[in-house]
């Protein structure tokens, strides 16, 4: 996502030679949309187009209303009692999304639009015209209802559910969950999404699928009680809570993007109920670390293969439910789902104020510098942008070892401070030396020597 992204879009469009027409006469750049669309709210008239290139890119058009939601819903928690936020699970869950649209930059992106126009250039049966506002209804429901049949799949498949975990992962429920997104979970989803192909228009399906992913994030809050009648039809907080409930009665429900209806109808729905639900894995991972949390269910996965005693057994390891062993129905049995102790602790290590500012720091800057990086990605060199991706990878998961008192958080944290000045210094005066430039040089070396000094503690700790 992103500018990039929107880039891609058109390059997208030049090579599959996309059918050009006349345009529809649109306002799309209205300053309202943006926050509309984070609810659905955009008309068929302004949110409708005949070719890629002239749908925005709404997900970035948003980006700087999450914040600013995420910020209302820290002070609304504050006035309603609710426990403050938790920087590290917050940043975790940020890494997370960051670690997303990065590896969207250099790897992946547009792979599943790729795979859709291409299954509509070359095998759609008939085409939906694209001006037409039943048009957009019909995508509106095609669009969710393909998702909820991928959100199934991926709690009900194992191997899907390896990638669609790290959603899933915070004990938090909070605004910054929803950003807790799944860097490999694209190449599962896309092909639910390529029936649609046969007859929709990949302006809609494209349209469609962002006002899908947008939505959902409001409704990861604990704020909002109920919403009265609308529950009956629209997927709300209350009903999104239990989906990230890991209390029995929680467990595989609730898989609706927009419409609750889905769920009512394939008997997946389950109503909030009067006991606290408590968020997370059944088994909790209990790490901070952006890589671990996208791949550590891929490993145990892995591990899983090769105990098992035969090919059958594989299959069924890789397609069957996430609690399945042999002898036991596809999605395991239900009561071995563990009860929740009533003094269960969510994990939350502590760590020194100073270290909580340095990362909430360190953490604002990689943010402007990957929005920056995004912006200028198509005019640096491939190799360019994929060092800086990597190292705003690698900074990411030096945040979440120290949040973990993993005990090579210090000695990583001084490779990172030790690259980023020596490439300062060699491909600095590409940098202006403005003020806040030579501030930052001044802080990375500051930090350098109180982390030579953190580490230098760690080891003579460890010698006594
Ligand atoms: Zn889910
Ligand atoms: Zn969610």
């Amino acid at each position: 996502m992103g500018v990039a992204q929107h880039q891609q879009n058109k390059i997208i469009y030049d090579k599959m030679n996309f059918t050009t027409l006349s345009s529809w006469s649109l306002s799309p750049n209205s300053s309202l949309i943006p926050p509309l669309a984070l609810f659905y709210l955009v008309p068929p008239h302004v949110s409708s187009f005949q070719t890629l290139d002239k749908a925005p890119d709404y997900v970035t058009d948003v980006t700087p209303y999450f914040f600013i939601l995420i910020l209302l819903e820290m002070i609304t928690r504050w006035v309603q009692g609710l426990p403050r936020l938790h920087l590290n699970d917050s940043i975790g869950s940020l890494s997370a999304g960051m670690f997303m649209l990065m590896l969207n930059l250099v790897l992946f992106q547009s792979i599943e639009l790729v795979g859709y126009v291409w299954v509509y250039n070359n095998y759609r049966l008939f085409s939906l015209p694209w001006d037409s506002p039943l048009t957009w209804w019909i995508a509106l429901l095609g669009v969710d209802l393909a998702y909820y049949w991928f959100h199934r799949m991926a709690h009900e498949v194992n191997l899907f559910w390896s990638a669609h975990q790290a959603h899933h992962s915070s004990e938090e429920y909070n605004l910054t969950t929803a950003l807790r997104q799944s860097s490999f979970q694209r190449f599962g989803s896309a092909w639910f999404y390529l029936p649609l192909a046969l007859f929709m228009p990949p302006t809609h399906y494209l349209v469609h699928k962002e006002f899908n992913l947008l939505y959902q994030f409001w409704i990861h809050t604990e704020c909002i009680g109920t919403l009265g009648p609308l529950e009956y039809v629209l997927n709300t907080p209350s009903h999104h809570r239990v989906h990230h409930g890991r209390n029995r009665y929680c467990i595989d429900k609730n898989y609706a993007g927009v419409l609750i209806i889905w769920d009512r109808m394939f008997g997946t729905f389950e109503k909030e109920r009067d006991t606290k639900i408590h968020y997370g894995l059944v088994h909790n991972l209990k790490s901070f670390n952006p890589v671990w949390v996208q791949v550590h269910h891929y490993v145990y996965l892995v591990k899983k293969l090769f105990s098992a005693k035969s090919f059958s057994e594989c299959v069924h390891i890789l397609f069957k439910g996430p609690g399945w062993s042999p002898g036991k129905p596809r999605l395991g049995e239900p009561h071995e789902i563990p009860e929740i102790p009533h003094d269960t602790t969510k994990y939350n290590p502590p760590v020194p104020l100073w270290v909580t500012v340095y990362h909430f720091y360190n953490f604002a800057v990689l943010l402007v510098a990957s929005y920056l990086l995004g912006l200028i990605k198509s005019e640096l060199p491939y190799v360019v942008a994929l060092c800086a991706v990597l190292y705003f990878l690698y900074s990411l998961t030096c945040i979440g070892l120290i949040h973990d008192h993993h005990p090579l958080g210090p000695f990583c944290e001084i490779m990172k401070l030790l690259i980023l000045i020596s490439c300062d210094a060699y491909f600095g005066f590409y940098l202006s030396e403005s003020l806040l430039i030579q501030g930052m040089r001044v802080f990375a070396m500051f930090s350098l020597i109180v982390w030579l000094r953190v580490l230098f503690k760690q080891v003579k700790g460890k010698r006594d």
